[in-house]
Protein backbone atom coordinates (compact mmCIF):
# COMPACT_ATOMS: atom_id res chain seq x y z
CA UNK A 1 0.00 0.00 0.00
CA UNK A 2 1.43 3.59 -1.41
CA UNK A 3 2.70 5.36 2.12
CA UNK A 4 0.92 9.10 1.99
CA UNK A 5 2.23 11.77 4.38
CA UNK A 6 1.02 15.26 4.66
CA UNK A 7 3.53 17.57 6.75
CA UNK A 8 2.61 20.37 8.55
CA UNK A 9 5.10 22.65 10.00
CA UNK A 10 5.90 26.23 10.61
CA UNK A 11 8.78 28.45 8.68
CA UNK A 12 11.75 27.41 10.70
CA UNK A 13 9.89 23.48 12.32
CA UNK A 14 12.49 21.53 9.80
CA UNK A 15 10.30 20.58 8.26
CA UNK A 16 13.06 20.95 4.72
CA UNK A 17 14.97 18.54 6.53
CA UNK A 18 12.27 15.90 7.79
CA UNK A 19 11.15 15.65 4.04
CA UNK A 20 14.46 14.96 3.29
CA UNK A 21 14.86 12.58 5.26
CA UNK A 22 11.18 10.85 5.19
CA UNK A 23 11.31 10.97 0.97
CA UNK A 24 14.75 9.07 0.91
CA UNK A 25 14.15 6.98 4.52
CA UNK A 26 10.92 5.34 2.15
CA UNK A 27 11.21 6.41 -1.18
CA UNK A 28 8.67 7.97 -1.49
CA UNK A 29 8.32 10.87 -3.77
CA UNK A 30 8.48 14.93 -2.23
CA UNK A 31 5.65 16.84 -3.67
CA UNK A 32 5.95 20.42 -2.69
CA UNK A 33 3.28 22.83 -4.80
CA UNK A 34 5.83 25.08 -5.30
CA UNK A 35 8.06 22.78 -7.14
CA UNK A 36 5.17 21.51 -9.03
CA UNK A 37 3.85 24.67 -10.44
CA UNK A 38 7.54 25.04 -11.80
CA UNK A 39 7.58 21.97 -13.03
CA UNK A 40 4.73 21.71 -15.13
CA UNK A 41 5.08 25.35 -16.77
CA UNK A 42 8.59 24.35 -17.45
CA UNK A 43 6.95 20.82 -19.07
CA UNK A 44 4.95 23.18 -21.22
CA UNK A 45 1.59 20.85 -20.39
CA UNK A 46 -1.65 22.26 -20.84
CA UNK A 47 -1.93 22.71 -17.28
CA UNK A 48 1.25 24.16 -16.80
CA UNK A 49 0.48 26.84 -19.52
CA UNK A 50 -2.67 27.51 -17.89
CA UNK A 51 -0.91 28.02 -14.55
CA UNK A 52 1.63 30.41 -16.42
CA UNK A 53 -1.60 32.27 -17.99
CA UNK A 54 -2.59 32.67 -14.18
CA UNK A 55 0.58 33.81 -12.35
CA UNK A 56 1.81 36.10 -15.66
CA UNK A 57 -1.77 37.52 -15.46
CA UNK A 58 -0.44 38.09 -11.74
CA UNK A 59 -3.31 35.77 -10.46
CA UNK A 60 -3.23 33.25 -7.97
CA UNK A 61 -3.59 29.68 -9.01
CA UNK A 62 -7.36 28.95 -7.73
CA UNK A 63 -7.89 25.57 -5.71
CA UNK A 64 -9.71 23.30 -8.62
CA UNK A 65 -6.27 24.15 -10.74
CA UNK A 66 -4.39 23.01 -7.87
CA UNK A 67 -6.19 19.92 -7.59
CA UNK A 68 -6.11 19.12 -10.83
CA UNK A 69 -2.11 19.51 -10.79
CA UNK A 70 -1.82 17.32 -7.62
CA UNK A 71 -4.11 14.70 -8.89
CA UNK A 72 -2.00 14.72 -12.24
CA UNK A 73 1.36 14.38 -9.75
CA UNK A 74 0.29 11.72 -7.95
CA UNK A 75 -0.26 9.59 -10.70
CA UNK A 76 3.27 9.73 -11.92
CA UNK A 77 5.68 6.49 -11.18
CA UNK A 78 7.79 8.09 -8.91
CA UNK A 79 4.35 8.06 -6.85
CA UNK A 80 3.68 4.89 -6.79
CA UNK A 81 5.45 3.87 -3.33
CA UNK A 82 4.00 6.96 -1.92
CA UNK A 83 4.29 10.28 -1.42
CA UNK A 84 4.95 13.53 1.14
CA UNK A 85 2.97 16.79 0.49
CA UNK A 86 4.67 20.14 1.34
CA UNK A 87 2.67 23.18 1.25
CA UNK A 88 -0.50 21.58 1.11
CA UNK A 89 -3.57 21.70 1.76
CA UNK A 90 -3.47 25.62 3.27
CA UNK A 91 -7.24 25.78 3.61
CA UNK A 92 -10.03 24.11 4.54
CA UNK A 93 -11.20 23.86 1.40
CA UNK A 94 -8.05 22.39 -0.50
CA UNK A 95 -8.28 20.32 2.36
CA UNK A 96 -12.20 18.74 2.03
CA UNK A 97 -10.68 18.51 -2.24
CA UNK A 98 -7.94 16.56 -1.26
CA UNK A 99 -9.98 14.17 0.79
CA UNK A 100 -12.14 13.67 -2.82
CA UNK A 101 -9.12 13.26 -4.65
CA UNK A 102 -7.80 10.26 -2.50
CA UNK A 103 -10.95 8.54 -2.57
CA UNK A 104 -10.73 8.57 -6.26
CA UNK A 105 -7.69 7.57 -6.07
CA UNK A 106 -8.39 4.81 -3.46
CA UNK A 107 -6.28 6.48 -0.71
CA UNK A 108 -6.98 5.74 2.66
CA UNK A 109 -4.23 5.62 4.96
CA UNK A 110 -2.64 9.54 4.21
CA UNK A 111 -1.52 10.35 7.44
CA UNK A 112 -0.79 14.44 8.59
CA UNK A 113 1.86 14.97 10.21
CA UNK A 114 2.46 18.58 12.28
CA UNK A 115 5.73 19.58 13.50
CA UNK A 116 5.13 21.27 16.52
CA UNK A 117 8.05 23.46 18.13
CA UNK A 118 8.29 26.51 20.64
CA UNK A 119 7.93 29.48 19.41
CA UNK A 120 10.85 31.18 20.89
CA UNK A 121 12.77 28.62 19.74
CA UNK A 122 11.64 28.73 16.16
CA UNK A 123 12.40 32.98 16.44
CA UNK A 124 15.84 31.66 17.45
CA UNK A 125 16.17 29.13 15.00
CA UNK A 126 15.27 31.80 12.52
CA UNK A 127 16.95 35.12 13.77
CA UNK A 128 20.30 33.61 14.66
CA UNK A 129 20.63 32.17 11.29
CA UNK A 130 24.01 33.60 9.73
CA UNK A 131 25.67 31.98 6.88
CA UNK A 132 29.22 31.95 5.58
CA UNK A 133 29.48 34.20 1.94
CA UNK A 134 31.84 32.18 0.49
CA UNK A 135 31.08 28.36 1.49
CA UNK A 136 27.58 28.21 2.24
CA UNK A 137 28.06 26.85 5.70
CA UNK A 138 25.33 27.95 8.03
CA UNK A 139 25.25 28.63 11.60
CA UNK A 140 23.09 30.06 14.24
CA UNK A 141 24.32 32.71 17.18
CA UNK A 142 22.39 30.87 19.74
CA UNK A 143 22.93 27.04 18.67
CA UNK A 144 25.88 27.08 16.20
CA UNK A 145 28.25 29.29 16.52
CA UNK A 146 31.59 29.31 14.61
CA UNK A 147 34.62 27.25 17.02
CA UNK A 148 36.40 31.41 16.17
CA UNK A 149 34.35 34.03 16.39
CA UNK A 150 33.88 35.71 13.11
CA UNK A 151 35.85 33.03 11.47
CA UNK A 152 34.12 29.96 9.18
CA UNK A 153 34.77 26.75 10.67
CA UNK A 154 34.85 25.38 7.07
CA UNK A 155 36.84 27.80 4.89
CA UNK A 156 38.33 30.48 7.44
CA UNK A 157 36.33 33.19 5.29
CA UNK A 158 35.14 35.82 7.48
CA UNK A 159 32.26 36.98 5.61
CA UNK A 160 28.94 36.08 6.55
CA UNK A 161 25.43 37.26 5.26
CA UNK A 162 22.40 37.45 7.19
CA UNK A 163 19.16 37.21 5.11
CA UNK A 164 16.87 40.72 5.23
CA UNK A 165 13.89 39.05 6.10
CA UNK A 166 15.36 36.87 9.10
CA UNK A 167 14.13 39.45 11.45
CA UNK A 168 12.20 39.34 14.31
CA UNK A 169 9.08 41.09 12.99
CA UNK A 170 8.87 39.59 9.99
CA UNK A 171 9.11 35.99 11.53
CA UNK A 172 6.46 36.96 14.26
CA UNK A 173 4.34 38.05 11.23
CA UNK A 174 4.85 34.63 9.06
CA UNK A 175 4.56 32.28 12.30
CA UNK A 176 0.89 34.27 12.62
CA UNK A 177 0.02 33.40 9.31
CA UNK A 178 1.13 30.10 9.79
CA UNK A 179 -0.71 29.30 12.87
CA UNK A 180 -4.26 31.21 11.60
CA UNK A 181 -3.63 29.03 8.44
CA UNK A 182 -3.02 25.88 9.73
CA UNK A 183 -4.87 25.54 12.96
CA UNK A 184 -8.31 24.87 11.32
CA UNK A 185 -6.71 22.49 9.11
CA UNK A 186 -4.84 20.44 11.97
CA UNK A 187 -8.33 20.48 13.87
CA UNK A 188 -9.92 18.91 10.36
CA UNK A 189 -7.85 15.78 10.47
CA UNK A 190 -7.37 15.52 14.49
CA UNK A 191 -11.00 14.99 14.10
CA UNK A 192 -10.43 12.28 11.28
CA UNK A 193 -8.20 10.81 13.57
CA UNK A 194 -5.26 11.11 11.04
CA UNK A 195 -3.38 14.00 12.89
CA UNK A 196 -0.15 12.98 14.62
CA UNK A 197 2.30 15.53 16.52
CA UNK A 198 6.05 15.54 16.43
CA UNK A 199 8.09 17.35 19.17
CA UNK A 200 10.06 19.47 16.47
CA UNK A 201 12.40 20.92 19.39
CA UNK A 202 14.62 18.19 20.36
CA UNK A 203 17.09 16.70 18.38
CA UNK A 204 16.39 15.56 14.68
CA UNK A 205 17.95 12.14 15.20
CA UNK A 206 15.63 11.88 17.80
CA UNK A 207 12.44 12.95 15.97
CA UNK A 208 13.72 10.90 13.27
CA UNK A 209 12.44 7.78 15.63
CA UNK A 210 8.77 8.94 15.82
CA UNK A 211 8.11 10.17 11.92
CA UNK A 212 9.25 6.69 11.38
CA UNK A 213 7.37 4.40 13.90
CA UNK A 214 3.60 6.69 12.64
CA UNK A 215 4.32 6.00 9.42
CA UNK A 216 5.33 2.59 9.61
CA UNK A 217 1.78 2.17 11.71
ZN1 LIG B 1 32.89 29.13 4.87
Amino acid sequence: MQKVVILIGAPGSGKGTQSKFIKEHFGLAHISTGDMLREEITAGTPLGLQVKDLIEGGKLVDDKTMGALIESRISKDDCKNGFILDGFPRTLEQANMLDEIFKKHAITNAKVIELRVDEDLLIKRITGRFTCSKCGTIYNKFFKKTKIEGVCDVCGSKDFTIRADDNEETIKKRLDVYNTQSRPILDFYDKKGVKFTIDGSVDFEESKKDIVSIIEK
